[in-house]
């Protein structure tokens, strides 16, 4: 149910011809291979480490069962580490398999960044960025992209951040110059602020608030959706393809989706979400264990380490396939065109609020296969605009 789609790039690495055991110096360097082998093998596979019979480190499988619940089966080699060397282990490996050690750093450090900051700064940020330097408007838009359109929370937002001491602590009824002040900024700062903002139109808040939330915030958002803990997967078939287990709450999100890559001529070949493992290279969850992120075609649209924190590169030829060609040269970084996801990222709630964000766009890294969902929720239950 979970299978992986066309192993990236990296690597040659067939599954089931690799069942011969490695024995390495160390304990990093059994995970530093196994990592890397699993991230050859893509989504799907994650590393597990056994102590029993010797310690070492060895690949499985993420599968469903045919009672609906996840099993793990190991495969490939096992990654042996310390001491002596394992029974059947062949011994040290040869150098063309080993991992640079400053690809594997700058892996980290990515995915590091990612984790801590997410793609971009949210709206989170930009909230709590504009608080600390009184930018009231700039503020006021930012809670806007976050869903608080109350004229009152968004009043005592204003008002707490101009009066840190008392700690959200309500206006008694005898504080009455604050209670004149609290008004003063109602009708002078927020109502102004919330007409431009309802102003923007059909097209929803001003394109300078429509930036992606972090991963972390994203993942405070659903975290009692972790790893099916309160809601389970349902099977969604997408463009043709196998089914794949997502989220219940998103199914619309993705069908919204489909019909916009459809509507622009994008036809993929593997279409991915669910599963339970920690985000690539990092710590914590993916957000593919929450059933709120989706890939498309790893092996066109890849995972890359950017350091140097560059744009997207889109290719300008005419067809998926030539796209994809030039990815694989190494000329562009996704087959997808700007207008395929531009199509995805109009996709809005009825409030306004972008629901698709792309691994395209951050970045330290390109994880142009990645659509998240950008919204909680609640934000997404109230629904989809036009949809
Ligand atoms: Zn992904």
């Amino acid at each position: 149910m979970l299978r992986t789609s066309s192993p990236p790039a990296a690597p040659r690495v067939v599954d089931g011809r690799d069942r011969q055991d490695l024995w390495c110096a160390s304990r990093a360097h059994a995970r530093a291979l196994a990592v890397r082998r699993a991230r050859a093998l893509g989504p799907g596979w994650t590393v597990v480490h056994d102590a029993r019979p010797r310690p070492h480190f060895h690949l499985a499988r993420v599968t469903r069962r045919a009672d609906g619940r996840l099993a793990r089966r190991r495969a490939g080699a096992r990654y042996f580490y310390g001491g002596s060397r394992g029974r059947g282990a062949a011994g040290l490996l040869p150098a063309a398999t080993a991992v640079p050690p400053e690809r594997d750093a700058a892996w980290e450090a990515a995915a590091e960044e990612r984790e801590t900051q997410g793609p971009a700064p949210g709206p989170d940020q930009q909230l709590r960025a504009a608080l600390a330097a009184r930018r009231w408007p700039e503020a006021i838009a930012a809670a806007f992209a976050l869903g608080t359109r109350d004229e009152n929370a968004l009043t005592d937002l204003v008002f707490t951040a101009l009066h840190p001491e008392r700690r959200g602590t309500p206006i008694a009824r005898h504080e009455t110059a604050l209670a004149q002040e609290w008004r003063r900024i109602r009708d002078g700062v927020v109502r102004p602020a919330l007409h431009r903002l309802f102003a923007a139109g059909p097209a929803g808040p001003p394109a300078a608030t429509r930036v992606a939330r972090s991963t972390t915030w994203l993942r405070r958002a659903w975290a009692e959706h972790l790893a099916e803990k309160t809601v389970r997967m349902v099977p969604l078939q997408l463009f043709g393809l196998r089914a794949t287990p997502v989220h219940p709450y998103t199914v619309d999100a993705w069908r919204a989706l489909e019909r916009a890559l459809t509507a622009t001529g994008y036809r993929p070949r593997s279409v991915w979400n669910y599963v339970n493992r920690p985000i690539t290279g990092g710590s914590g969850p993916s957000l593919h264990a929450y059933g709120i992120a989706t890939d498309i075609d790893p092996s066109c649209n890849p995972y890359r380490v950017t350091p140097d924190r560059p744009v997207v590169r889109f290719s300008a030829q005419p067809t998926q396939d030539q796209r994809c060609a030039e990815v694989k040269a190494g000329r562009a970084d996704t087959a997808f065109t700007p207008q395929q996801v531009a199509a995805v990222e109009a996709i809005t709630t009825v409030d306004g609020l972008p629901v698709l964000a792309w691994g395209g766009r951050w970045r330290s890294v390109k994880d142009a296969m990645h659509f998240q969902v950008n919204v909680s929720p609640d934000e997404l239950r109230r629904g989809l605009r036009g949809g």
